[in-house]
């Protein structure tokens, strides 16, 4: 174990360093001392900063967070109160962690220092890439982001345009889903494709499902058509709401 400890320590003594680096570099190359002021947005997973006279945004995957209160770490895949999509990206650090048998990069949770964070991230940066990293500070909670790309105000606008304001679940991608699937009663759960939450879409994909009255109506009329889509009465719900009706189905489908 001990040898283990020491391995871990040179592991990411080394990517500390590196990143240190490398950050050097990017705040120069963007000139990100310059910006008075920061805003995150989990929604669409940017960052902005700026200025009176200035801006630049930033494509981030949340890392994860300290807390100055219990001195704690917690990696991203594991914050359930965060709703960004590409948080799920940090199960690549808790694989490799598993492969390695590094517990700090497999425990959900962790006593650290304040030099926890940056060295999560400078692990997080090896293993995932990216472009720079950024910390906010929001209270007692540090925020650890990776960057992995530069992207216009206009970039940001579509993204936002692809997003629903749910009643319930806040501001989130959109689904659509036949008029008869509900989260309170099992109607089957039929999809376009294979989904899985949190998961990345490629341009034209979104995501979809319906009922198995819907699938039988679909697959008599050859299709979807006039006939079947006026059965299905498609209609927009969020992702989370999704999600929720899909594993409802799937939990149930035992009885
Ligand atoms: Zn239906
Ligand atoms: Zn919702």
């Amino acid at each position: 174990m001990i040898f283990r400890a020491l391995k871990y320590e040179k592991y990411t003594e080394k990517l500390c360093q590196r990143l240190t680096e490398f950050q050097n570099n990017f705040r120069a190359k963007y000139d990100i001392d310059s910006y008075a002021n920061w805003f995150y947005n989990q929604s669409t997973e940017t960052l902005r900063l700026y200025s009176d006279d200035k801006e630049v945004y930033f494509r981030y995957i949340p890392i994860g967070t300290f807390s100055r209160n219990t001195n704690t770490w917690m990696w991203a895949w594991a914050n359930e109160d965060s709703v960004e999509p590409r948080k799920f990206r940090t199960l690549k650090v808790k694989r490799f962690g598993e492969k390695k048998k590094y517990q700090n990069l497999t425990n959900a949770h962790f006593a650290g220092n304040e030099f926890t964070g940056w060295e999560f991230t400078a692990v997080a940066f090896d293993i995932i890439g990216g472009i720079g990293t950024y910390r906010v500070i929001c209270e007692h909670l540090e925020i650890y982001f990776l960057l992995t790309k530069q992207i216009t105000k206009q970039e940001v606008e579509k993204i936002e345009n692809g997003l629903i304001e749910c009643g319930v679940h806040g501001k989130l991608r959109k689904a659509f889903i036949c008029q008869h699937l509900n989260t309170e009663s099992k109607t089957g759960f039929e999809e376009a494709f294979e989904t899985y939450p949190g998961m990345e879409l490629d341009g034209e994909d979104d995501f979809q499902a319906w009922c198995s009255e819907c699938e039988k109506v679909r697959i008599k009329t050859g299709g979807w058509n006039e006939e079947s889509m006026a059965f299905a009465k498609i209609k927009l719900v969020c992702e989370k709401c999704y999600f929720d009706i899909k594993e409802m189905n799937l939990n149930e489908r035992m009885h």
